[in-house]
C-alpha cells in the first residue's frame, strides 16, 4: 500500500494546524508592534511544518519575509511555490552564493568569510551586528557594502529588561553609520514588548505558534495547534504488575491501562515518564511508567476511553509551554522533536 492510500481516520497520531489562530497571532503582533513581520520558520517551521506554516501565511500582507537558518531550507520554500523574500539566517558558505542568486534568498552576513563568499555575486544581504548574544555577527568594524539592504542584531536575554535595553542603546550607536535602510530588525517575540522605535520589522517565531515566550505577555495569542494520538490498547492489568521498560512503575490495585500509539521518537520526552499528562476528552490522564520509543502507557480509570479513540497530548488543556516547563525543557525543543510520522493537516 503506497502511503498517499493511508487517509486521515488511520493516522496514528494528528497535529492540526488552525490557520485563521495563525492569521490572528501575526494580526496581533502587526496591531501591537505596528511592524511587518518577518516570520521565522528554520527547523522546518520550528518542527511543525515550514510548508503548512508558509503556506498558512503567503496570502497575510503583514507577513513581509521568512527567515530560515539554511540555503537548503530556502530551496525548499522557493521549489513550493512561495514568493516572499527569503532571508537565511546562518551565513554563507562557501560556494552558496550562486544558488542564493539562483532561488532569489537574502543572505545574513556575519562574518567576513561570509563577505567573500559573496564577491562578486550581485545579491542583497542584512549584515548582522553582535550587541550581546555572543553567537554570530560583527562585533565592532562597521561594513559598508552596496549591497546591504538590512541591518539586524539579536537579544540574547529578551526577559532581562536591562541587558536588552543595553541591546538596544549598542545597536542604535551601530546604526549611525547607516543610511535609512528598507530592514532594520532586532526584536524576537519576546523582545517585541521593547517596541524599539528605530526597527522596520520584527522577527518572530515563537509567537505565531501561539505560545507566549513569557507569562505576562501583552499580545493576546490563539491556540494553533492540537495534537492527538490514537489509543491503539487498552487492558486491565491485575495488583502488582509492572509497566513498561525497567517496572519504574508498578500496580498496586487492579488499572485499567491505555496504550496511545505516540512515544519519544515522535516527540515525547522520556523525562515525562510518571510525570506528565495527556486529556482524554477533558479528563487529565496519567502517562504510567517509562515513554518508550513509539508507545506511551495511560491511566484509564477515570475515563471510558475505547481503542481507536484519540488522546490529546497539546490542544486546549495544555500548550507546548505547559508540556516543556514539566520535562525541563523549552517548547522549541518539544517542537523541534516533533517527528515526521505524525500526520499535519491544516484546519
Ligand atoms: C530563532 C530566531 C528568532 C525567532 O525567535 P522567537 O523567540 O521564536 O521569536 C529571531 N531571530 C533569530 C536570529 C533567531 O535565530
Amino acid at each position: 500500500m503506497s502511503s498517499d492510500k493511508i487517509t486521515l481516520s488511520m493516522s496514528r497520531s494528528i497535529l492540526e494546524i488552525n490557520t485563521s489562530a495563525i492569521r490572528n497571532n501575526v494580526k496581533a503582533l502587526f496591531n501591537y508592534s505596528q511592524k511587518k513581520i518577518i516570520a521565522v520558520v528554520k527547523a522546518d517551521g520550528y518542527g511543525i511544518s515550514a510548508l503548512h506554516l508558509c503556506k498558512a501565511m503567503e496570502e497575510i500582507p503583514e507577513v513581509d519575509t521568512y527567515a530560515v537558518a539554511c540555503l537548503e531550507e530556502g530551496v525548499e520554500l522557493r521549489k513550493a511555490g512561495f514568493k516572499k523574500k527569503i532571508l537565511v539566517l546562518g551565513g554563507v558558505l562557501n560556494g552558496e552564493a550562486k544558488h542564493l542568486l539562483e532561488y532569489n534568498l537574502t543572505p545574513v552576513v556575519s562574518h567576513e568569510e561570509h563577505l567573500k563568499a559573496l564577491s562578486g555575486v550581485g545579491v542583497k544581504f542584512h549584515v548582522k551586528y553582535d550587541t550581546g548574544m555572543g553567537r554570530l555577527g560583527f562585533l565592532d568594524g562597521i561594513i559598508q557594502d552596496e549591497r546591504i539592504e538590512g541591518v539586524m542584531s539579536h537579544l540574547s536575554s529578551p526577559l532581562d529588561e536591562d541587558f536588552s535595553r543595553y541591546q538596544i542603546e549598542r545597536f542604535k550607536q551601530i546604526l549611525k553609520h547607516y543610511p535609512k535602510l528598507p530592514y532594520v530588525h532586532l526584536e524576537s517575540s519576546a523582545g517585541v514588548v521593547y517596541r524599539v522605535p528605530f526597527t522596520t520589522h520584527i522577527r518572530v517565531g515563537l509567537a505565531l505558534h501561539g505560545e507566549p515566550p513569557s507569562s505576562n505577555y501583552q499580545i493576546p495569542l490563539e491556540r494553533v495547534y492540537t495534537l492527538k494520538a490514537q489509543i491503539i490498547s487498552i487492558k486491565e492489568l491485575p495488583p502488582n504488575h509492572p509497566v513498561s521498560y525497567s517496572r519504574t512503575y508498578v500496580t498496586k490495585e487492579k488499572k485499567r491501562v491505555g496504550v496511545v500509539a505516540f512515544g519519544y521518537a515522535d516527540g515525547l520526552m522520556k523525562s515525562l515518564s510518571n510525570i506528565g499528562h495527556l486529556y482524554y476528552k477533558d479528563t487529565p490522564v496519567r502517562i504510567l511508567g517509562n515513554i518508550t520509543m513509539d508507545m506511551t502507557m495511560l491511566d484509564f480509570d477515570q475515563v471510558d476511553a475505547k481503542v481507536g479513540d484519540y488522546v490529546e497530548i497539546i490542544g486546549k488543556h495544555q500548550s507546548f509551554t505547559q508540556l516543556a516547563k514539566l520535562a525541563d525543557t523549552i517548547p522549541y525543543e518539544l517542537m523541534c522533536n516533533l517527528s515526521k510520522r505524525i500526520k499535519r493537516v491544516m484546519v
